[in-house]
């Protein structure tokens, strides 16, 4: 049977982009690719890359306070949010032309319209157009929800936070995720008067418990008005504010009311249910370890499939999958031990397991210090960093390693080289000290602060 192509890909994003230049780039596959918004998804668009930016935006007032304290005479200004707001979208503009760029000079042909499967070969556009390809990969990412109550259409989401048409001086962020949190720090950072509601006992749940108290508090320290157990009753317009009922027996008044409190993958109406592909229980699309639905000839990589919503666990599942079906070399894709970033403010690195999952695993010791770092502690700051290691008993492995402060996700990215290559306490040991830097803690650790 003869084909319009050997693959089509729905969805522009880190993990369709990587997908369909690899395959017709390095494999000489004739492929096509259909994106119904901006090319670049939600990682480029609306994610990780202008939230980073965000960040380095708001970090810059605490930094004029420490300058000062070093001897600079420089005096804090005003936060320009228009002229930052333009350089952003100005810089979104040129990435998402590099990425339309990657897809043409490897040879694939775009569609700017939204498509959905017919059948196990055939996909139809927005316009009616219907094309067959050998395989179809669906990498269609995920969207943001906000729960239905009374004025919940009145908040914004992490989609509209990049677009605001100005910087408004109260927001109130709901949820306790690391987009919540993150946007917490970047609006205090920027000056605005932040609230963050979270229902739960406390935010960035799932993670080492030791580094959520940490963050939290310094979150709090840094003037971010922190509810946990509380969530929002209802809202309603007010003037040109919003009013907010919440559980806690407040009622008050914001500017902007931004939810972060899930996401669901985009699954629906791709017409995948009429043809037999599986989805779980949030709408996510069913893989197996190869990312192979039941439908032989579909395949899905990506926040759309929820296994683990990152960035470069899109890029790699769409690597295994040119891997496993255009280079006939199988390739599962690997989840284990997935050193991660969470930019709050302190910033958060993490690989492995929290001191409360491993603890349940076996028993552990617990190597980790809290202090000051030397940079902030001569200018007076009371800031935290902690260093922590969890050790198997056993086996005296790494089982995880949790950083919170400045550039920890730098240092993460390094540690989770050892910890994947099951680094123990003593290969951590044998390595000399960088110093003075923070991250030196983590070789010179002798006496564990505990076991458990
Ligand atoms: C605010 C925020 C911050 C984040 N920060 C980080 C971070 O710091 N680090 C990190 O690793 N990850 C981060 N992420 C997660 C990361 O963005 C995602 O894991 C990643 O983008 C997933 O890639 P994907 O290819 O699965 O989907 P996406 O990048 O979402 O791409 C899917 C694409 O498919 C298109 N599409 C959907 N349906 C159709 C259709 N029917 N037809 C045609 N096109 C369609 C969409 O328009 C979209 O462009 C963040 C996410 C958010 C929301």
């Amino acid at each position: 049977m003869s084909f319009d192509y050997d693959l089509f890909v729905i969805g522009g994003g880190s993990g369709g982009v990587r997908a369909a230049r690899v395959a017709a780039g390095e494999n000489g596959a004739k492929v096509a690719l259909a994106e119904e918004d901006r090319y670049g998804g939600t990682c480029v668009i609306r994610g990780c890359v202008p939230k980073k930016l965000m960040v380095f935006a708001s970090e810059f007032s605490g930094m004029v306070e420490d300058a000062q304290a070093y001897g600079w005479d420089v005096k804090p200004g005003a936060f320009d949010w228009d002229l930052f707001r333009g350089k952003l979208h100005v810089e979104l503009d040129r990435l998402e032309g590099i990425y339309r760029n990657i897809l043409k000079n490897n040879g694939v042909e775009s569609f700017d319209q939204r498509a959905h499967v017919v059948d196990a070969h055939t996909v139809e556009l927005a316009d009616g157009t219907r094309m067959t390809a050998k395989h179809i990969l669906v990498a269609t990412g995920g969207r943001p929800v906000v729960p239905e109550f009374p004025g919940s259409d009145l908040a914004i989401t992490s989609n509209e936070i990049f677009h605001l048409e100005k910087l408004p001086e109260s927001i109130l962020i709901v949820g306790g995720g690391y987009i919540a949190s993150e946007f917490a720090g970047i609006m205090n950072g920027m000056g605005v008067k932040t609230t963050q509601f979270y229902r739960g006992a406390q935010i960035l749940r799932g993670f080492d418990e030791e580094a959520r108290g940490l963050i939290s508090e310094e979150m709090c320290q840094n003037g971010i008005n922190l509810h946990l157990g509380t969530n929002v009753l209802e809202m309603a317009k007010d003037g040109d504010k919003i009013r907010v009922k919440a559980t806690n027996g407040t009622e008050q008044l914001f500017d902007v009311v931004m939810y972060a409190t899930g996401r669901a993958p985009n699954a629906d109406n791709l017409g995948l249910e009429a043809i037999g592909v599986e989805r779980g229980r949030k709408g996510e699309i069913i893989v197996d370890d190869y990312s192979q639905t039941g439908v032989p000839s579909i395949y899905a990589i990506g926040d759309v499939t929820d296994r683990v919503n990152l960035t470069p666990v899109a890029i790699r599942e769409g690597m295994a999958f040119v891997e496993t079906v255009f280079k006939g070399n199988p390739t599962p894709v690997d989840h284990d031990l997935i050193p991660t970033a969470i930019f709050t403010q302190p910033e958060f690195g993490t690989v492995g397991l929290s001191e409360e999952d491993a603890a349940a695993q076996e028993p552990v010791e617990i190597y980790a210090t809290s202090f000051k770092p030397m940079q902030k502690a001569f200018a007076g700051g009371t800031q935290r960093v902690l260093m922590k290691l969890i050790v198997s008993q056993a086996t005296r492995k790494v089982l995880g390693c949790h950083i919170v402060a400045p550039g920890a996700g730098e240092m993460i990215q390094l540690a989770g080289i050892a910890v994947k290559m099951g680094a123990t306490k003593e290969d951590f040991d044998r390595t000399v000290a960088v110093h003075p830097v923070m991250a030196e803690e983590l070789v010179t650790m002798r006496h564990p602060v505990r076991t458990a």
